[in-house]
């Protein structure tokens, strides 16, 4: 055995469970289609996760990456939010959301925040804000729980040489 690995034992700061949510939403955010946001949602009950999304085009449809943005009032309208596409897909699996949490990598549109409310999402975690939006006001209306998560580490761990038991790809 390699003594000279597994030694993260003391310093590891291993992630409470909404760090790790938080986590996959900013893993999801990079799927994203559009360069002016990367945005990730996931959506989860009883720490089983229902559904994820990001900002992306529908499906068929073109890329803002490939084709340019499609502004209108100086917001890009090609995608889908985050949020709106992590209900999509939930929906499209059968899968109901009545009390779930929402783990989103920035505050949600005003848009997406009613969206959540009426899918039965009771909980929002976000990481970062965003600009002219009312979801503060319609969470609170809904009394849908806002939580503010800092996680200025947006760093996922996986350090194949620190790991005993791990072998690299040949
Ligand atoms: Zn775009
Ligand atoms: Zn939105």
């Amino acid at each position: 055995m390699d003594k000279e690995k597994g030694k993260t034992g003391c310093n590891y700061h291993r992630p409470s469970w909404d760090e790790y949510f938080m986590k996959l939403a900013m893993l999801a955010s990079e799927r994203a289609t559009c360069p002016r946001m990367h945005c990730g949602c996931v959506l989860v009950r009883d720490r089983f996760v229902l559904a994820t999304g990001y900002n992306g085009s529908i499906p068929g449809s073109p890329h803002c990456y490939d084709v340019g943005c499609l502004i209108v009032n100086e917001h890009c309208v090609r995608t889908n939010h985050a949020e709106i596409n992590a209900i999509c897909q939930a929906s499209r699996h059968g899968i109901n959301l009545e009390g779930s949490t929402a783990y989103v990598t920035n505050m949600p549109c005003t848009t997406c925040a009613k969206a959540l409310i009426a899918a039965g999402v009771k909980k929002v975690v976000i990481s970062s804000e965003y600009h002219d939006t009312l979801a503060e006001t319609f969470f609170r209306d809904a009394a849908v729980e806002l939580v503010r998560l800092p996680l200025p580490e947006c760093v996922i761990h996986y350090n194949l040489d620190e790991y005993s038991s791990a072998k690299p790809l040949k």
